[in-house]
């Protein structure tokens, strides 16, 4: 369904300057909307990309500077007002108004909200102690790289893509890290047993101390009065530490939206065009809970680049009037050590997986197969097998599992093979 024009008199504002929201901004410019664009965004720098926080950046193989993707020309050049280190703590939805914390305020005639999320706490005994540490900003970075450098120990809380990376870079730096996982496999949520072993194995051999099916119970100060020296465990098990990182998930930024009386479910409810329950108010990215059509039935709260920079093509379009662009395969990747993972499609509810490749030799692709079809994959060192997956996935091919195990055949004979579902 197409909005009403808007015209050289309007505003967009956009709350959050994430990718997604940084996305929109400009793009709502090349789209020839001619209005007002406003972004607030509460950290005090331009839009800048999230993944190699927990990769290169951590590693202090890149700058600061190279985490910015798009230069304070290129939102001037678009006429954007960019209100950074400004904080909306209001949206009054009847008025069409954002407060801000210092007081100013502006109208809107359609407002973006892509206010991201915070690491998700633990709420556990001794949480507050210093040195245990989230991993979401430039900022957060800025507290952890020192401590890599001047300390011996760390635990890491959680298994997931954040905590893996972190330990691959810690590790190299010579520290003792001990990655604490309370179910039975690191990457659970996200990816097969047969994938998690594989990195399970990787992280072992790489010198981390992988302990699954161990949840933490709280933490104890050390000889440093204040600080974390000791991590509890349910069975009793304890981790002496130095500094701790949390990286258990996500916790989206809804807040305003509720306040604003928005359908919020986990994320902000958002239909196809992401729109919100109020049809002036959309909301993208890792705060937004949207349909996913074509690859779920139910609505899905992604966290990634590729998902936030969709998102902000699909409010442009509908903010502008445009075609919404059809939905792709969600993707992702990770980076530890010399493997990069990419991943694409939806892997929930799986039914059969085949392995293609060589996962001792760390070069292997899972392919997720329902009801016969291509539903997902992870490609580990394979960007070939990634491009090819992310057609497969895309269209819901169908190839014999046996063709597709068989790595004599070239990727690309089997695409030729392939039958649509
Ligand atoms: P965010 O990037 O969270 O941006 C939201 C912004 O809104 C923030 O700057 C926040 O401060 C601001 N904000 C919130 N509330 C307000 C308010 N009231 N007023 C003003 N501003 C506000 N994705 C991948 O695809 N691949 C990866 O390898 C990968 N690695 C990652 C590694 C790490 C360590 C992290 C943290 C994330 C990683 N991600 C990765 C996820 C990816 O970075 C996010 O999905 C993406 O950044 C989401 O963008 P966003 O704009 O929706 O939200």
């Amino acid at each position: 369904m197409n909005e009403p024009q808007l015209n050289k008199n309007s505003t967009v504002a956009i709350v959050g300057g994430g990718q997604a929201g940084g996305e929109t901004a400009t793009l709502l410019r090349q789209n020839r909307f001619e209005g007002r664009i406003i972004l607030i965004g509460e950290e005090p720098c331009l839009p800048y990309m999230r993944p190699p926080l927990s990769k290169a950046f951590l590693a202090r193989e890149i700058t600061k500077d190279a985490l910015i993707y798009k230069s304070a020309a290129a939102y001037e050049k678009a006429g954007v007002e960019m209100r950074l280190g400004e904080r909306v703590e209001k949206i009054d939805s009847s008025s069409k108004r954002l407060l801000l914390d210092d007081g100013a305020s502006f109208s809107y005639d359609k407002l973006v909200i892509a206010t991201g999320g915070r690491a998700r706490p633990l709420p556990v005994l001794g949480a507050g102690l210093r040195n245990i540490l989230f991993l979401r900003s430039i900022a957060d970075v800025e507290i952890l790289q020192p401590l890599l450098v001047r300390s011996r120990r760390l635990v890491i809380v959680g298994g997931g893509y954040v905590g893996l990376e972190v330990a691959a870079v810690a590790v190299k730096h010579g520290l003792k890290v001990t990655v604490l996982e309370s179910a039975s496999h690191v990457l659970a949520r996200v990816t097969a047993p047969a994938l998690s072993d594989f990195y399970e194995r990787v992280h072992r051999e790489a010198g981390v101390d992988i302990r699954t099916g161990a949840t933490v119970t709280g933490f104890l100060a050390g000889h440093e009065e204040g600080a974390v020296g000791l991590v509890t465990c349910a069975n009793g098990e304890r981790f002496p530490a130095d500094f701790v990182l949390i990286g258990i998930g996500l916790f989206p930024n809804t807040e305003l939206a509720i306040e604003a009386g928005l359908q919020v479910d986990d994320g902000i409810v958002v239909d196809q065009a992401s729109r919100s329950s109020n049809p002036d108010i959309y909301a993208i990215g890792d705060c937004a809970s949207h349909a996913h059509h074509g690859f779920l039935h139910r609505k899905i709260r992604l966290e990634s680049v590729p998902n936030a920079l969709e998102q902000a093509r699909v409010v442009v379009a509908s903010i502008t009037g445009r075609p919404i662009p059809a939905a792709t395969a969600p993707w992702f990747w990770s980076d530890q050590y010399d493997l990069k993972l990419q991943t694409v499609g939806l892997s929930e509810g799986y039914e059969e997986l085949v392995i293609r490749g060589n996962p001792l030799a760390s070069s292997f692709t899972a392919f997720y197969l329902k009801t016969g079809r291509i539903i997902a994959a992870d490609a580990v060192n394979r960007p070939g097998d990634f491009m090819a997956a992310k057609r497969l996935v895309g269209d819901r091919m169908v190839i014999a599992p046996s063709r597709l195990a068989d790595d004599s055949t070239p990727i690309k004979t089997l695409m030729i093979e392939a039958a649509p579902a």
